[in-house]
C-alpha cells in the first residue's frame, strides 16, 4: 500500500459517505468512521425521505450541483441495482407578486439544463385538482426531480464503499483538542488511535462541538419537526403516483412529500426551529407546530382535513449564517478538512470534495471560512 495517501473521513452521512467513496476511487486508502452509523436517527441524513430539486433561486451554484447530483444518483442506482430516488416530480408554488426567488431560478435551471415547466394556476389545478391553489400565483414543475430515500441512501453508499475496498469503523472521534490538529492520530471512543495523512470531518450538526473555535456557531443546529398524515383509504390522489413532492414558498414555507413507503403524507414547515443538541435533544414534536400544520393541510389539501397523524420525526438542520456550504481546510491544520452546512447534493459534493482533497486545490471562496471574516 506504499504511496497511497491514507485519508480518514469522519461522518457517514450525505456529505461523508460520498466523499469517502470518491476519495477511494481517486486512489486513496480510506477509512470511514461514524459514531452511530450512516443515516442514524440523530443525524440530519437520518430521515426517510428528502426532496431532490434544482430550484434554488437566482445566482447560485446549487442548481448545477443538484443537476449533477441527480445524474449521479441515477448512475449509482443502476450500478447498485437499487431504487433510491422516487421521481415523483417537484412542484414549486410561487406567490404572485413576491416570486423573485422563482423568477431567478428559471435562468439557473436553463443554465444547468434541468427540465422544467412554468405552470399557471389553471394548469396546476387541471393536473392536481386535490391542491387548493388559493394565494398561489404560478408554479415551477421539475418532472425529473423527486424524493430521495435518505436513510437508505446513506446505508447503500456505505455498502458501495465497502464493496469497492473501503474500510468502515463504527466508532466516535473524541472531540479532545482537535483544534490543535491530529499529529499523532485521532482519539477514538474505543480507546484506540487512528492515524492518517489527511482527515475530512463531515459531522453535520456536530461540527461546532468538534471545532468550537473554527466552526462553533457557524453551523447552527435547529430543531425541525416532520409529520406524516394518513390519507383516505383507497384514495390514490395523495400517493406519489398522483402527486409530486411540493413546496409552498410563502410565509411560512411549507413542503411535503407523498407516499413515503406507506408512511403517509409527509409535511413540514421549513422555518428554522430553536437551537437543538443532536446528541442529547429529546425528539418530541411541538403540539403548536402540529396544530398549525393541521390547519394548513386542511386549507391546501381539503380532502386531507381531519387526517389522522400517523408518525412524526424530529431532525435538525445545520445552518450556516449565509446558508452556503462550508468546505475548507482548518485554518491552522492544513491536513484537516471541514465540510458541512448542507443538503442532499451528496454525490456531487462528495465528488467535488474528493477532487479538492486529492489535488490539494483551494475550494470556491463561496464555501470558505474566510467569508465569515475569521
Ligand atoms: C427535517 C429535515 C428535512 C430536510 N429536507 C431536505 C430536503 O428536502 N432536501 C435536501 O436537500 N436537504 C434536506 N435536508 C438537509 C439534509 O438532510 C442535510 O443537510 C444533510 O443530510 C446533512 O448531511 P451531513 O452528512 O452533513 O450530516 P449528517 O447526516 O448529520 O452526518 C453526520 C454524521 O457524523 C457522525 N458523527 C458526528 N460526530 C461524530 C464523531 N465525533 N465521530 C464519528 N462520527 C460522528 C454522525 O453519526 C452522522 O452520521 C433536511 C434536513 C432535515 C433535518
Amino acid at each position: 500500500m506504499v504511496g497511497k495517501p491514507r485519508i480518514t473521513v469522519i461522518g457517514a452521512g450525505a456529505f461523508g459517505g460520498w466523499t469517502a467513496l470518491f476519495l477511494l476511487r481517486r486512489g486513496a486508502q480510506v477509512v470511514l468512521l461514524d459514531a452511530w452509523g450512516p443515516g442514524n436517527s440523530r443525524s440530519s441524513s437520518g430521515g426517510e425521505t428528502r426532496v431532490l430539486r434544482c430550484t434554488y433561486g437566482p445566482n447560485q451554484p446549487y442548481s448545477r450541483m443538484a443537476a449533477r447530483a441527480t445524474r449521479l444518483w441515477k448512475e449509482h442506482e443502476e450500478r447498485w441495482g437499487r431504487q433510491l430516488v422516487h421521481r415523483t416530480g417537484v412542484l414549486w408554488m410561487a406567490r404572485a407578486g413576491s416570486d423573485e426567488f422563482e423568477r431567478g431560478s428559471l435562468h439557473c435551471l436553463r443554465e444547468a439544463s434541468v427540465a422544467y415547466e412554468e405552470l399557471s394556476v389553471g394548469e396546476i389545478t387541471k393536473r392536481w385538482p386535490q391542491i387548493n391553489m388559493e394565494g398561489v400565483g404560478w408554479g415551477i414543475y421539475e418532472p425529473e426531480a423527486g424524493c430521495l430515500l435518505a436513510r437508505m441512501a446513506c446505508q447503500t453508499v456505505l455498502d458501495g464503499f465497502r464493496a469497492e475496498g473501503g474500510e468502515y469503523k463504527q466508532d466516535a472521534v473524541l472531540p479532545s483538542d482537535l483544534e490543535r490538529g491530529a499529529k499523532d492520530g485521532l482519539s477514538l471512543a474505543d480507546g484506540s488511535k487512528l492515524a492518517a495523512d489527511q482527515y475530512v470531518f463531515a459531522c453535520g450538526p456536530w461540527m461546532g462541538k468538534l471545532f468550537p473555535d473554527t466552526i462553533g456557531d457557524k453551523i447552527r443546529s435547529t430543531k425541525q419537526d416532520v409529520f406524516f398524515f394518513g390519507t383516505p383509504a383507497g384514495d390514490a390522489r395523495f400517493s406519489e403516483e398522483n402527486l409530486p413532492a411540493w413546496a409552498d414558498h410563502s410565509d411560512p414555507f411549507i413542503y411535503g412529500i407523498p407516499g413515503n413507503q406507506g408512511r403517509g403524507f409527509k409535511i413540514a414547515d421549513d422555518s428554522r426551529g430553536y437551537e437543538f443538541d443532536p446528541d442529547l435533544g429529546e425528539r418530541f414534536v411541538s403540539m403548536e407546530a402540529l396544530k398549525k400544520l393541521r390547519e394548513y393541510l386542511g386549507f391546501r389539501f381539503p380532502a386531507m382535513r381531519n387526517a389522522p397523524l400517523l408518525e412524526t420525526r424530529v431532525c435538525q438542520y445545520e445552518n450556516t449564517p449565509d446558508r452556503h456550504f462550508i468546505i475548507d481546510r482548518h485554518p491552522e491544520e492544513a491536513n484537516i478538512w471541514l465540510v458541512g452546512g448542507g443538503s442532499k447534493h451528496g454525490p456531487a459534493l462528495g465528488e467535488m470534495i474528493a477532487e479538492l482533497v486529492m489535488q490539494g486545490r483551494d475550494p470556491d471562496p463561496l464555501f470558505r471560512l474566510a467569508r465569515f471574516g475569521t
